[in-house]
């Protein structure tokens, strides 16, 4: 990775973290991105109010603050449970905050969005930026506050063409390549833009409407059976970010096996013989192992579950709701 990319992907981070960072509790590498962050005036440092600071002797504990005396308090100290009393040095409890308007106003620049109608802030940690071809551009300090907030996307699709685009910065967990429902564009932000000195220039264009044409028609079109595709394979959650859904062959079979019963509720074992499968657990084909926590493609199965189906524990019965 070059210099310039390193540098642009600690920005992304930092304006990942929604409160400010500590720069002593960076290691080296970081602090020498940071100071390209700092010199190209990006960066915000402001001192840390916490009452608590992380000792400058041992880096391990945790210390109260006293204040030393000195001429105006400027003289503090950190009263580590190991270490005593440590002078703390004003710089070692600066925070650094990535400087959202430089970064709001230089993403317009790049993108070329022009006119008085932004950046505007529309909720904690999610910006509009204004619109591109007149369809609004959102910036999100992750992907997930914007999965969270799916009430307000919808309410900022164009009104002509249904579409957004998303920015924010990559996560580290593995997304599907378009994390968004259809219509809602997505611009990591470490992959479409790069930095230099100060400035921003966006290197992968937004998707272009034909490229989100070709991506909607890889997709089943409709839900046939209630909200199962044709093949069962695919379910339809409208208000869910995942939506539709992608099922594995059992867990399609279970959601057939229910759908047969019309809502009826069945023991966990005719429902599996009914899908041709062992057991008598029909979550047992939904469960996610500990290794695919988070991932949407195996939680998403589960969440359409335990939306869709209602277990009757004293029963040991399984029914669909419809
Ligand atoms: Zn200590």
């Amino acid at each position: 990775m070059t210099w310039d990319a390193q540098v642009w992907n600690f920005a992304c981070t930092l304006f990942k973290r929604s409160t400010p960072t500590l720069i002593a509790a960076l290691p080296c590498d970081q602090r020498v991105l940071l100071s390209a962050l700092v010199e190209a005036h990006v960066v915000e440092a402001r001192p840390d109010n916490n009452p608590y600071v992380l000792c400058p002797e041992c880096h391990q504990q945790h210390g109260h603050v006293v204040d030393l005396g000195g001429s105006g308090g400027t003289a503090v100290g950190c009263d580590c449970p190991d270490c005593g009393i440590v002078t703390v040095t004003p710089d070692y409890r600066l925070t650094v905050e990535l400087d959202t308007r430089w970064l709001a106003a230089q993403l317009r620049l790049a993108l070329g969005i022009s006119g008085n109608d932004g950046p505007v802030e529309l909720a904690e940690g999610v910006w509009r930026l204004g619109s591109l071809r007149h369809e609004p551009v959102l910036l999100a300090r992750c992907v997930s506050r914007l999965w969270a907030r799916s009430a307000l996307l919808g309410r900022m699709r164009s009104s002509t063409t249904g579409r957004a685009l998303a920015l924010t910065p990559q996560t580290s967990l593995p997304l599907p390549a378009e994390p968004f429902e259809e219509g809602i564009m997505w611009m990591p932000l470490q992959r479409c833009f790069v930095l230099n000195g100060s400035r921003l220039s966006c290197i992968e264009p937004p998707p272009s409407p034909r490229a989100e044409l070709a991506r909607a028609a890889q997709r089943p079109v409709e839900a046939v059976h209630g909200p199962f595709s044709d093949d069962f394979e695919w379910v339809f959650l409208k208000d869910y970010p995942h939506n539709p859904i992608r099922l594995t062959r059992a867990q399609a079979a279970v959601f057939r096996a229910l759908w047969s019963f019309n809502g009826e509720p069945r023991k966990g074992e005719v429902v599996m013989a009914r899908a041709g499968l062992k057991g008598n657990k029909p979550a047992e084909v939904f469960k996610v192992k500990t290794e695919n926590k988070g991932k949407p493609e195996y939680e998403a199965p589960r969440y359409a579950y335990s939306r869709l189906v209602e277990v009757n524990a004293r029963e040991g019965t399984y029914a669909l709701k419809l």
